[in-house]
């Protein structure tokens, strides 16, 4: 079985508007079904989640932001409820990553594209946006008339009404995003009163106009072209996979509705595609299934509530278009009946492992890892000042975090060179060999120490750094240089 190359269907429905060539829009039509119903609660849930996010709260302590999830880019930490990540700790983002994309390999090795046609953002804000553009400019038949008619006054309105309502939304979106990078009511409120800054509103005018753009023009040509993902999906797709897909068994050959009821009658085969159209005038990515899998479907399976529609009207069993495996297309063929598809085969058993194994290493990670975190950078110039005694000093620039935060003291020691001197430029509590470094409310610490110690010394450093009250400890290495 191969996936034919994307298509973009060039025939409208039956007695609809005047052909539409290639190049020319996909103009869908609105369907009505339990698959539509799904995926207006899949809107639903998305955007519910995606507004009200920015807004829970979590109590983290005085001094804390208290906003569940923050990108919080001034103070250098990603906050999720309880779990604080620092840039160091992109590893553990990559995990993340992973673990993601091993979900939705699953997803796909199970039910196809399954996320592109009810969760991807394109998909939900297309859907947005198109339910936007019925109301003001009607279904697909009425606005594949319109490409054809002169403008009028009264169509100019509705169509500057639609670009107004779809800019709302794209700001409304962008203006959504802003609020995870800062105190979300605040934000907002500054944002509203014109009190943000030149940053915030930024971010928003250009996350407005990619949702605007994406939405209100890209739209399927964006999951078709510029989405790697349907590229990918080839290799991971299989036969046992539950993809929408055309019984072609039963809808061969075509013929009208009359036609197949006289053939029916003389005990003919007759097919059940009568040929509507329905199933591609309702495809947003203006696919024809009938001509089997294509890499442009997202499995969002609009045209399975079309193909229902009508053959629940022709009082034919439905499900001629359905979520179907290949193995259970190519067996109705040969006149094999239908066996349950199997979910647990080694594919899948792979991934799902992978995953589960990913996602226990990225809470043990967490779990375990380390709550100081010391960085230490070498002064380049000078690198190395000799003293009125003959011994050398190196300067560092240091960074401290404690991921508790909130204040408190620990030390700082170096080790690898013998009577090394450390001390503290900007700190107070320092001593010869060890200096008692001051946190912050948000547990970090900046400062410049330097080193000095004879020339004897030149080689590797370990700084430690120690919280005197957990007795925990971690280590930074540069060198004691020469001039
Ligand atoms: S062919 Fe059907 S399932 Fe695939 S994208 Fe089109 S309407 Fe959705
Ligand atoms: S909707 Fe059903 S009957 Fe109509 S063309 Fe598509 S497959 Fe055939």
């Amino acid at each position: 079985m191969t996936f034919h190359p994307t298509r973009l269907h060039r025939k409208p429905g039956i007695g609809a508007a005047p052909a539409i060539g290639p190049g020319e829009p996909v103009v869908p039509q609105s369907v009505s079904g339990r698959f539509r119903r799904l995926k207006w609660a899949a809107v639903g849930l998305c955007l519910a989640l995606y507004y009200v996010l920015p807004f829970l709260r979590y109590d983290r302590g005085p001094g804390q932001p208290d906003q569940a999830i923050l990108f919080d880019l001034a103070g250098l930490r990603f906050h999720l409820a309880g779990l604080e990540l620092r840039p160091q700790e992109l590893y553990l983002l990559t995990g993340l990553l992973v673990l993601a994309t091993l979900v939705l390999v699953l997803s796909n090795v199970v039910a196809g594209r399954i996320w592109c046609g009810f969760f991807c953002p394109q998909t939900v804000w297309t859907d947005l946006f198109l339910w936007v553009e019925r109301r003001l400019e009607g279904d697909r038949r009425e606005r594949l008339r319109q490409l054809y008619l002169p403008m009028t006054p009264a169509r100019a309105l509705r169509r500057v009404a639609k670009h107004a309502i779809w800019l709302m939304i794209a700001a409304g979106t962008g203006g959504a995003f802003a609020l995870y990078f800062a105190d979300a009511p605040t934000l907002l409120r500054e944002i509203l009163t014109g009190e943000a800054g030149t940053v915030a509103y930024g971010a928003v005018l250009s996350l407005t106009l990619t949702t605007y753009t994406l939405a209100g023009f890209a739209r399927e040509k964006m999951c078709t072209y510029m989405c790697p993902w349907p590229r990918l999906q080839g290799a991971v797709w299989d036969a046992e996979a539950f993809g929408v897909a055309y019984r072609d068994y039963r809808g061969e050959a075509r013929m009208s509705a009359k036609k197949a009821a006289a053939a029916r009658a003389s005990g003919l085969p007759a097919g059940d595609c009568v040929d509507c159209m329905a199933c591609v005038t309702v495809c947003p990515m203006g696919i024809d299934i009938r001509e089997g899998p294509n890499l442009a479907c997202i499995n969002c399976g609009l045209c399975v509530d079309a193909c229902d529609t009508t053959m629940q009207k022709l009082e034919r069993p439905r499900g001629l278009i359905d979520y179907e495996s290949w193995t259970n297309i190519e067996r109705g063929r040969k006149g094999e009946a239908c066996v349950p598809v199997r979910l647990v085969r080694p594919k899948t058993l792979a991934l799902a492992l992978a995953g589960l194994a990913m996602a226990i290493a990225l809470v043990a990670v967490v779990a375990t890892r380390a709550t100081l975190s010391l960085s230490v950078a070498h002064e380049r110039n000078p690198v190395a000042v000799e003293l009125s005694d003959g011994r050398l000093r190196n300067a560092y620039d240091v960074r401290v975090w404690h991921v508790a935060g909130g204040g408190g003291t620990v030390a700082l020691t170096v080790e690898g060179a013998d009577g090394a001197e450390l001390r503290s430029v900007s700190d107070v509590g320092e001593e010869a060999d060890s200096i008692a470094i001051l946190l912050d409310d948000k547990g970090r610490r900046r400062l410049r120490v330097t080193v000095t110690a004879d020339p004897s010394a030149a080689g590797a450093l370990t700084f430690r750094l120690t919280d005197p009250a957990s007795g925990e400890s971690v280590t930074a290495t540069d060198f004691f240089h020469l001039p």
